[in-house]
């Protein structure tokens, strides 16, 4: 997982207990076992120590000891890394779990948040003053994680990525340093952040842009999939206002209670949409995707936004996947996906389509770190599977339908990225932006102690990076 080599330091769990004001779980403890998982249950690893950290001068020590010791230093916020980047084998975690605090300023127009609070309970919190930020479609992802990747959701189109509405971080950088990055102070490194991932420090808290929104249309539409049905889809959330943001996974009916039982295993067009204009114009801009044909469900409902977060699936062991941005989906690239799913064997798979666009693409592409602002479209190929000895397979299939959609070199989204080096991290950084990344993680982080992660590795001094 990391290029550098790993020292088999020991470290004291006493020692470290007494200088944190956080709880450290080592081995011995009864909640080790609890303490060391990942959101992908089958992600097995077996930290030195995990530590529970209280506030920002407790990761500060931690990553100090880290950088002292030379154990790897794994850094968990929600802990929904694909490649199990919030856990290590042998090394030390900066768990921010505990730290979930929330200050909503008088105006209620920004927040101050911990970085160990979900999307989830943010979206809840804020919600209870009428107000959102962005963030993604799960409620337990961490606000960490997907702040730092970038963050594309329900309000994706109206307002942008989620690093658009961040309006500072406090970080605390690979020397132990607290900083505080903004557009005003450590401009350089706020940009990084923004779409660098944990690279560049540890953020321990962040400022957020709230924006009124309560009640909103959103929820589930579940249709049949043919070919039409998908390039339909598509041409109507484009052609939606921008208060409509939606994301539509193509797969095989799984059984659950809201899909008919006729309906299980065909293919099915599951969309997520959420509509933040106003409530009574919502049944004409939901009109042309309740057209395209007979549902088998429609729980698009008026509801309070934190709604849309509510019921998640099972845990899931273990997910191949790959993703890409392209500008159109052609017919017959939907009738690829649809025969594509028909040959997976893993137990659930499903080609995600996200309309971009509108406020996303208004940001000029080097405001922040993350590069793709042009493209139209956002694919996510996902298989889901119980078994780590068929990794090869779903990684092929996954890989396969990728190259038959016509996937190109242009690169991903890394908060969607896999255990990838390299080439493939290298090309979610398009132009000039990778070498931006690489002179400043050469400037934070020179001996790349941050490094479980989609690593950027720092500019060579003797490349003129
Ligand atoms: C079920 C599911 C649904 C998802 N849906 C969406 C979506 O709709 N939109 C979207 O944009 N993304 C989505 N993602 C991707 C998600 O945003 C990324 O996987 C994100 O990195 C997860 O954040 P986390 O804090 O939960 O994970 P973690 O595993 O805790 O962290 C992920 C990475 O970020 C680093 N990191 C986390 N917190 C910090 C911090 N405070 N400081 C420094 N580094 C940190 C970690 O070291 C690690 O490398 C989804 C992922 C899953 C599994």
């Amino acid at each position: 997982m990391s290029s550098t080599p790993q020292h088999s330091q020991h470290i004291s769990i006493s020692d470290l207990r007494s200088d944190l004001k956080g709880e450290v779980i080592g081995p011995e403890d009864a909640a080790y076992n609890e303490a060391r998982q990942v959101f992908f249950k089958g992600v097995d690893r077996r930290p030195a120590a995990v530590a529970r950290v209280a506030g920002a001068v407790d990761v500060a020590r931690v990553v100090t000891l880290a950088r002292e010791s030379g154990l790897e230093l794994a850094v968990r916020s929600g802990g929904h890394s694909r490649a199990g980047y919030g856990t290590s084998d042998g090394g030390i975690v900066i768990d921010l779990s505990g730290m979930r605090g929330l200050d909503i300023a008088a105006d209620a127009k920004t927040a101050w948040v911990e970085t160990g609070i979900t999307a989830g309970e943010y979206t809840s919190a804020v919600g209870e003053r009428g107000r959102a930020t962005g963030l993604g479609d799960t409620g337990s992802v961490g606000i960490g994680g997907i702040t730092l990747a970038g963050g594309i959701g329900f309000l994706v189109r109206k307002y942008g990525l989620t690093i658009d509405d961040l309006l500072a971080a406090e970080v605390v950088t690979a020397n132990g340093e607290i900083v505080q990055a903004s557009e005003e102070s450590e401009p350089d490194l706020f940009w990084a952040v923004r779409g660098g991932g944990g690279n560049f420090g540890v953020a321990t808290r962040l400022q957020l842009r709230l924006h009124e929104i309560s009640e909103i249309v959103g929820g589930l539409l579940i249709l049949p999939a043919t070919p039409e049905v998908i390039t339909g889809f598509i041409e109507a959330a484009e052609a939606a206002p921008e208060e409509l943001s939606t994301i539509a996974n193509v797969m095989l009916a799984p059984p659950m209670p809201f899909i008919p039982e006729e309906a299980y295993g065909k293919p099915v067009l599951l969309a997520l949409l959420a509509d933040i204009g106003a409530v009574d114009q919502a049944e004409r801009v939901l009109a042309p995707f309740r057209a395209l044909g007979r549902p088998y469900a429609d729980m698009v409902r008026p509801m309070r936004y934190p709604e849309i977060y509510e019921g998640e699936g099972p845990p899931v062991p273990f997910m191949a996947g790959t993703n890409f941005f392209a500008d159109a989906l052609a017919p017959a690239d939907a009738g690829t996906i649809l025969e594509q799913l028909h040959q997976s064997t893993a137990m659930m798979k499903a080609v995600q389509l996200r309309v971009l666009g509108g406020a996303l693409a208004r940001v000029p592409s080097d405001t922040t770190a993350f590069g793709h602002r042009d493209r139209r479209l956002f694919v996510n190929i996902a298989a889901m599977y119980t078994d780590p000895a068929e990794a090869a397979t779903h990684d092929a299939w996954v890989a396969g339908v990728a190259d038959s959609l016509g996937k190109d070199d242009a690169g991903g989204y890394v908060g969607f990225l896999g255990e990838e080096h390299g080439e493939t991290v290298r090309a979610a950084y398009p132009g000039r932006t990778w070498d931006r990344l690489r002179n400043l993680k050469r400037r934070y982080d020179p001996d790349n102690l941050f490094r479980l992660n989609h690593n950027i590795p720092p500019a060579d001094p003797s490349d003129g990076a």
